[in-house]
């Protein structure tokens, strides 16, 4: 069967939590290359790409513009210092997935969707992270901080290199992105992919609200608005009905699906999802 989407999940935050290890690992390495004691408090990393959060780090603890060799030089004690970071973070009961994961890869495999990482942690880096889940090895492919400065560059890495092993090619509206920050969002929109989120990551409900994904869910504990999302399910009101509102758009079709609200009463149905919409928008505010 050839695969007719793709979904990419970004690291940190939508398949793991690795209890701050990144983080941990770039103040050491950072503290070993210039003395600067607890880098990552002075900058913002959540949902950056590692090439932009080892050049932001060497850049304030040096005072310049890091050249090739100290990117270099950030990136080898990082990588040193991580597997310990998140050995700790096991340890400490900090590493945890984010809840349902396992069954929505087996759903994910089951519906024979592809799925791979499109996440900004360097390779290598990513994969010490993933260790410790037991999913490392279900990640065969994927778009990775070196692939560019660039999340959205790292997402046309990762389609890439799908299109790659699975020997098709996907049009940017068979892609799926999956993150827990508005930078995940915004990186699919740049490209013109689908994008959803979790809440339980890293990232803050109201700013992912205002990002505009199309879905947006606590975590995988029910896969029936992910099924939905990726056109895996169909949604029963609207086959038995064949006239299931699709609101203002197909992206408030899939965020207000679950509302239950369909053509039955219509006239209710569209006061109660503009009522809705409104309490969803003042929250955003
Ligand atoms: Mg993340």
């Amino acid at each position: 069967m050839t695969a007719n989407k793709l979904v990419l999940f970004d690291l940190d935050g939508t398949l793991v939590k690795a209890g701050g290890s990144g983080r941990l690992a770039l103040n050491t390495a950072i503290a070993e290359l210039y003395g600067a004691k607890n880098i990552c408090s002075r900058i913002s990393v959540m949902g950056k790409t590692d090439v932009e959060n080892f050049t932001s780090a060497a850049r304030l603890a040096s005072g310049k513009k890091p050249c090739a060799e100290v990117f270099r030089q950030v990136e080898q004690r990082y990588l040193k210092h991580l597997p310990g970071e998140v050995r700790q973070a096991v340890k400490g009961g900090r590493y945890e997935l984010i809840k349902g994961i396992k069954g929505f890869l087996s759903a994910l495999e089951n519906a024979g969707v592809p799925y791979g990482l499109g996440t900004g942690n360097v390779k290598a880096g990513a994969y010490i992270k993933l260790e410790p889940s037991g999913l490392s090895e279900k990640f065969v492919f994927g778009g990775f901080g070196g692939d560019g400065m660039h999340r959205a560059q790292v997402l046309r890495a990762a389609v890439k290199r799908a299109e790659k092993h699975l020997k098709t090619s996907f049009k940017p509206s068979q892609v799926y992105i999956i993150g827990d920050t508005e930078n995940d969002v915004f990186a699919a929109v740049e490209n013109g992919y689908h994008s959803a989120v979790v809440t339980s990551g890293f990232g803050d409900e109201k700013t992912l609200l205002k990002a505009g994904p199309e879905l947006m869910e606590s975590d995988y504990s029910d896969l029936y608005p992910w099924l939905l999302w990726l056109g895996v399910k169909q949604d029963p009101k609207g086959v038995e009905r064949g006239s299931y509102i699709c609101p203002d758009t197909p992206i408030d079709h899939v965020f207000y699906s679950r509302t239950g609200i369909d053509a039955m009463s219509l006239r209710v149905g569209i006061k109660s999802l503009r009522k809705k919409k409104k309490a969803d928008a003042k929250l955003a505010r």
